[in-house]
């Protein structure tokens, strides 16, 4: 076959890749492949004017210091740098509402490494208008909105999606972008484990009085940790995890008790707070697809890994298997190999799965050591806190896994 990524149609579109899913993950990887020459059809089962609502404010992500490196070669990054908030240090706590955070902390400063800031938070609302636009002006890219995939077909030299108005694509390669959930992970026989926390993360913004000073804050409370990450201005977001039951309690507040429930929990250290929009909540669980690939079919980000928001790195392992993948097509269509074929295909997994499942557990873990008041186990997490902050190179390993500078880099993540 002269160039196994371009097929030829057989009936309704034909393109290199189809992605189904257009939150987060799925835009990226439609703007890295397209720069590297393939077309790519995505397809969302919502309408793009509802994915980038303007007014989605609250939720932010705490993006790595190499997801930015991806989203600058992406062309993503000019769109959005105005409005990212450099983390320049993070502060991890354990504490108890209305008492105030233990003595022993973990304090990671950028300063410590020489490659800059860790990381910059940045609003969802901002990150979906940009990748929107951008997609909207690449020639390789066909968006399909409002539509829904309802079943895949594999064939021997391609896979054939059908659209909930009967429509049909074919493509080299489908990737499964479609979230916790993945419809196309299920629909290529793809078993997931995976469990809920009994725990929801209640997500808004505040403005504050005092600066932030660009530090992020981790206090771990008794039902699960509260996150500050600095927003730009006097602004932060707060991701505050706690029983499902409480937070279905907080959300039926109003704004007013709602602040007086939040403030013995965030302290008094950034002045007077108030909120500034709405407040959303996401029940939180881990899931994780058994494997990453199938007969021409990927998954990536949230469709095949889930995790807990404690670390807030499901986005960034998201954005590494859209790099990764994209090395992955670009170095198998150089070679001259079929990039939905199964070698191909293994290149890819055998880069992701090990990293993303560490990933998973460490979380798993981490929420359940610290989402808890046990006396012994709160005395030996102190320990352990402080022992991490008393090693220096112990903080330099902690503060590169948060920029996301360890493990194996893909091109569009190196400096
Ligand atoms: C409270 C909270 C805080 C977080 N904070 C951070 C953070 O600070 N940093 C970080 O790195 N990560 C963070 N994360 C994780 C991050 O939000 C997710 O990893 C990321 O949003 C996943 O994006 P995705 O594109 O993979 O999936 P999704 O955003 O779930 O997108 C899936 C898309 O697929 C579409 N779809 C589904 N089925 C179909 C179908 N059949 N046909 C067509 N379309 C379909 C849906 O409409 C949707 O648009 C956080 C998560 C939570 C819950």
């Amino acid at each position: 076959m002269d160039n196994p990524g371009t097929l030829p149609i057989l009936h309704g579109m034909k393109t290199d890749l189809i992605i189904v899913g257009g939150g987060l993950n799925g835009p990226a990887l439609a703007l890295a492949a397209s720069n590297a020459g393939f077309s790519v059809t995505i397809v969302d089962a919502l309408p793009a004017a509802t994915r980038s609502l303007r007014n989605f404010d609250g939720r932010s992500y705490a993006l790595a210091l190499t997801s930015k490196r991806l989203l600058q070669g992406i062309g993503i990054w000019p769109d959005v740098a105005d409005h990212a908030q450099p983390m320049l240090e993070i502060k991890v706590t354990d504490g108890r509402a209305g008492e105030g955070a233990a003595p022993w902390m973990m304090h990671f400063d950028h300063a410590e490494i020489e490659e800059g800031p860790m990381g910059y938070l940045v609003e969802d609302r901002h990150l979906r208008a940009a990748f929107l636009a951008v997609m909207d002006a690449s020639d390789l890219i066909t968006q399909i909105d409002a539509t829904r995939v309802v079943a895949q077909d594999v064939g021997a030299d391609g896979v054939t999606v059908t659209l909930d108005n009967g429509d049909t694509i074919k493509g080299g390669l489908l990737i499964g972008s479609d979230g916790r959930g993945s419809g196309t992970g299920a629909r290529a026989g793809i078993k997931r484990i995976g469990w809920g926390y009994d725990q929801t993360a209640v997500v808004c913004a505040v403005e504050h009085d005092k600066p932030h000073a660009g530090i992020a804050h981790q206090f771990f409370m008794p039902n699960g940790p509260l996150a500050i990450l600095p927003l730009t201005g006097n602004r932060s977001s707060i991701v505050w995890s706690e029983t499902t039951q409480c937070a279905a309690h907080l959300m039926t507040l109003g704004d007013a008790a709602f602040l007086d429930e939040l403030r013995p929990a965030f302290g008094s250290f950034l002045g007077q707070i108030g909120l500034t929009g709405a407040r959303f909540t996401y029940p939180l669980g881990l899931t994780l697809a058994q494997t990453f690939i199938a007969d021409r079919v990927a998954l990536i980000g949230d469709a095949a890994h889930g995790v807990h928001p404690i670390a807030g790195q499901g986005l960034n392992a998201g954005l590494r298997d859209v790099a990764a993948l994209a090395q992955v097509l670009t170095e198998a269509r150089a070679r001259g190999e079929d990039i939905g074929g199964a070698q191909t295909l293994a290149r890819y997994q055998e880069w992701r799965r090990f990293d993303t499942t560490t990933l998973a557990l460490a979380t798993d873990t981490f929420n359940r050591l610290f989402s808890n008041d046990n006396p012994l186990l709160r005395a030996a997490r102190d320990i352990g806190m402080a022992a991490i902050n008393a090693a220096p190179t112990l903080r330099r390993g902690f503060i590169r896994e948060a920029a996301g500078l360890t493990g194996e880099l893909p091109n569009l993540m190196r400096s």
